[in-house]
């Protein structure tokens, strides 16, 4: 489905409730906008619950400030129209309080977009507005002064966020991209170290393009349409786990000892279709379709170990605390984390741009998961299933070590029990 081919008030309905089942709304926060070619601005409505907004509860503004629709627009209406009036580059807004970024406003910082290299090429930089009265012409004038800045986004100061874009899409994806960092530095902040942002260079490497040459499938085999299916599938699983977000992430699987199918190169995850998945053979990608930048990674694990059958790369947000803040994450101190993980090594960052062997060499059965710095959780398996399992077990794991901080010292199990449990499951 294309997303964009959807009547505004379609997709302000199909985002709000995206917004409210992700978590990142409550029923009476939060408002989105898109300005048409008409100059007419469709608003989602004031008082009318966030969980059960249908398109015939949407709001039209005419330029000339006529109102047509059953309800009032959002009280928040006039920073939309401002926000507008300063950014003709802008076609949609989303705003809301999700709690980690209302955290951040709160504590008047600004979450660094700098965590990952996808992050900051989305979002860019984050503006900062000073408090005012909610639905105020002074607030709004405040944020469109802000915008002013040139930023994408600005947090407001102990009430929220508002991101804009050229798309509905792409204002969503910068909101709920911000809100994962601010859970991710929130995390980060309970591990030993300080979360390490990229720097110019670092994020300089990912700006390469790689193409890969092309080639036309003479046929598609049963096992690969099987595998488009489980891939769309997964990938839907790990959006909707908050495993991934709809901007980052990719996933693949083996079709035989030469090919492989994986995710597109920058395509909502949860809005992935059989078709956008991308056929690899022997270096070649399918024609017409741009694979995941990670598609010559993936190839050179596939070479390396037969028995891996498929691959996931994701930012779960408890394991990325660990990942940005460059701190291993001990799996030796919950049994079915080590059963399920073995040790995750620590990869530094840029290992993922061309120094593929440096990531395919240290897996095997015994390594079956790795994290990147600043990049991501590798998980292998001989089915997506597995590697789906060892994703979730890692964030689990993550978000429960993570959690004892709160309470405690961290009591690891000892290296007889270690032994027992390799001696048992995993000889
Ligand atoms: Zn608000």
């Amino acid at each position: 489905m294309k997303f964009s081919l959807l009547h505004p008030r379609d997709q302000l309905v199909t985002t709000m409730e995206r917004i409210y089942h992700y978590g990142m709304t409550t029923t009476s926060g939060g408002n989105l906008s898109i300005l048409d070619e008409n100059g007419d601005m469709w608003i989602t409505p004031a008082g009318v619950d966030k969980g059960t907004l249908r398109p015939a509860d949407i709001i039209c503004v005419h330029p000339d400030g006529n109102i047509v629709g059953p309800h009032k627009p959002s009280s928040e209406y006039p920073f939309h129209r401002a926000i507008y009036t300063q950014r003709p580059d802008f076609r949609a807004i989303v705003h809301a309080h999700p709690p980690a970024l209302v955290a951040f406003s709160l504590a008047r910082q600004t979450p660094d977009t700098r965590i990952l290299a996808q992050t900051h090429a989305l979002c860019g930089p984050v503006g900062y507005a000073p408090y005012r009265l909610p639905g105020s012409l002074e607030l709004g004038a405040i944020i469109a002064e802000t915008f002013a800045q040139g930023v994408a986004s600005v947090l407001l100061e102990n009430h929220g966020i508002v991101a804009g874009g050229a798309s509905l899409l792409t204002a969503f994806q910068r909101f709920e991209t911000l809100d994962f960092c601010a859970r991710t530095l929130i995390a980060a902040a309970r591990t030993h170290n300080q979360a390490q942002p990229l720097s110019d260079e670092q994020l300089a490497l990912a700006q390469q393009e790689e193409t890969l040459p092309t080639f036309a499938p003479s046929a598609h085999t049963g096992r690969e349409r099987e595998l488009r299916q489980e891939i769309v599938a997964f990938t839907r699983r790990a959006y909707q786990r908050q495993l991934m977000t709809s901007a980052a992430g990719n996933a693949s699987a083996r079709v035989d000892a030469r090919t492989f199918l994986i995710t597109p190169h920058g395509q909502d995850r949860l809005h992935f279709e059989i078709e956008d998945l991308v056929l690899i053979q022997e270096g070649r990608g399918e024609q017409g379709k741009t694979p995941s930048r990670m598609a010559r990674l993936h190839q050179a694990i596939y070479a390396a170990h037969p028995d891996i059958g498929a691959i996931l790369m994701a930012q779960p947000p408890g394991v990325m605390a660990f990942g940005v803040a460059g701190q291993p994450l001990d799996t030796r101190l919950i049994p079915e984390s080590y059963i399920m993980l073995r040790d995750i090594p620590l990869l530094p960052y840029g290992v993922q741009f061309g120094a593929w062997q440096q990531v395919a060499t240290p897996l095997s059965p015994a390594t079956p998961a790795l994290l990147i710095q600043n990049e991501a959780l590798l998980t292998t398996g001989a089915t997506l299933l597995q590697a789906f399992d060892r994703m979730e077990v890692a964030e689990f794991s993550a978000q429960a070590v993570l959690h004892t901080t709160s309470l405690g010292a961290l009591a690891p199990i000892g290296d007889a029990e270690i032994a027992e449990l390799e001696a048992k499951f995993l000889s």
